[in-house]
């Protein structure tokens, strides 16, 4: 099985109450397909500036992501700045610099056509769309989205959204787009824009996954140190394994899922950057399965 994911490949600038770094790897799409290729292949459609470094594509070839999509252009890699206060459950955005994204027209490569799976990580929704056009007949498409794009292009985003099965936003961003406080009315909200199936993504309380007259609670892995939880939504949506790695469940039971994600973030927010990804192995993120799955496990009643 293999994942097709489109999304951002940036250079990072974070301030959190625990230290600063300018310039580090980030973008949706790194999170994504690093925290993926723990679990399956994937094949990842881009754009890098001609500043981004060879050490970077080396590590992104080192976790076998197969980058034949990604496209190397004149200009410059996009770029996020951003800040964290002791609430780190949010992130304020100090700057966003679009660069090579201004311009880029993806372009699928024909081997990557056939995919039956694809994310469609954060990034322009009209981005989004041109990739799915040029998709056969996709099995599942799971998509996130930001703020930014949700005030910046909201009807284009709502064009996306009704060729989405999962959309995976946090909380906020989920009251923003249905415009309603309410966060289970929002919910029923977005998904009457397309998506079967709402991730709400809820920083250190977990998920809550809405279906059709259902609602799953996943916890987040309960962490003495977070560093940074930048990416840490898009490492939980690269191993959500009802998603991507037993997705016939979620057809069945919409509602079900494990705590595979949120294990995967868990790593993502102990250092900056992918640093602490690449260090992890398979055995240590099962060791911390087995944990998080004790976390919820309710008796029986009669
Ligand atoms: P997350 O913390 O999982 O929501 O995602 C953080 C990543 O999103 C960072 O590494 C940024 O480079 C990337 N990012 C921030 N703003 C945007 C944007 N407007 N479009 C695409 N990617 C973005």
């Amino acid at each position: 099985m293999s994942i097709l994911v489109v999304g951002s490949v940036a250079f990072d600038s974070i301030k959190t109450p625990f230290g600063e770094v300018e310039d580090i790897l980030g973008g949706s799409a790194c999170y994504f397909s690093t925290s993926a290729s723990f679990f399956t292949d994937v094949n990842l459609v881009a754009v890098i500036g001609d500043d981004f470094p060879q050490e970077h594509i080396d590590f992104l070839e080192s976790r076998n992501v197969d980058l034949a999509g990604l496209q190397k252009t004149e200009g410059q890699t996009f770029r996020w700045k951003g800040r964290y206060d002791y609430d780190l459950n949010e992130a304020h955005t100090l700057e966003t610099h679009l660069n090579v994204f201004e311009t880029f027209k993806p372009s699928i490569p024909e081997n990557y056509r056939d995919a039956e799976y694809v994310f469609l990580a954060n990034i322009d929704p009209e981005l989004q769309l041109e990739v799915l056009q040029q998709v056969n007949n996709p099995k599942l498409v799971a998509c996130d989205t930001m703020n930014f794009w949700i005030d910046g292009k909201r009807d284009e985003l709502i064009k996306t959204l009704a060729k989405v099965d999962i959309l995976i936003i946090n909380e906020a961003e989920v009251r923003q787009l249905a415009n309603e406080p309410n966060l289970i009315r929002a919910a029923a909200i977005v998904r009457s824009f397309g998506p079967r199936t709402l991730v709400v993504k809820r920083g250190e309380y977990g998920v809550l996954m809405f279906g059709e007259g259902s609602v799953f609670s996943a916890p987040a892995y309960p962490m003495e140190e977070v560093f940074d939880p930048t990416g840490a939504g898009d490492t939980f949506a690269g191993d959500s394994s009802v998603i991507w790695r037993r997705p016939e469940i979620l057809m069945k039971k919409p509602a079900q899922g494990d705590g595979f994600g949120s294990v995967m973030a868990s790593f993502t927010v102990e250092k900056f950057s992918l640093d602490r990804l690449k260090e992890i192995d398979y055995q240590e993120i099962s060791d911390r399965y087995k944990k998080i799955k004790l976390l919820t496990d309710f008796a029986d009643i009669d």
